[in-house]
């Protein structure tokens, strides 16, 4: 699983070619709810390893916990890379849209989910890369049933 500044460095760079070929009319605040909402996302890491420790880590110790998992076993749960999460995150977007909320609110409510999809693409691209893909849930519904 890539590193949170390298997500951040993809990230900034889909954005960019985004608004040069394509939506070129994208607000400067779109793309940076976009970028941040790319890194923010694997801020689930950090409540992970907190669980498997069971206690308050440092952001460093946990970062340490995350590099050195056990990597012939299934990692564990990241709740919002899960395809629930991401569901959630859509309907919210629907709702703000459908309530007719501002525009820049559904503007960012939408750049997130965004956010969230290049992200979780990103990783499952460099954990196919690395054969690591089964080591994920994407289901938290298949999360519950096999644990
Ligand atoms: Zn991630």
């Amino acid at each position: 699983m890539p590193l949170p500044k390298t997500h951040l460095i993809i990230g900034i760079l889909i954005v960019l070619l985004l608004k040069i070929f394509w939506l070129h009319d994208i607000s400067w605040l779109t793309m940076i709810v976009i970028v941040i909402a790319n890194v923010l996302i694997d801020f689930d890491h950090y409540i992970a390893a907190c669980f498997a420790t069971k206690r308050f880590l440092l952001l460093k110790n946990a970062y340490l916990y995350c590099i050195n998992d056990d990597k012939t076993k299934v990692a564990d749960l990241h709740l919002f890379h899960t395809v629930e999460f991401h569901l959630f995150v859509l309907i919210i977007c629907f709702i703000f849209l459908f309530l007719s909320f501002p525009i820049f609110i559904i503007e960012s409510s939408f750049a997130i989910i965004i956010g969230m999809i290049i992200h979780s693409l990103v990783d499952f691209i460099n954990m196919a890369y690395h054969k690591e893909s089964w080591r994920r849930y994407y289901s938290l519904i298949w999360w519950f049933i096999k644990r």
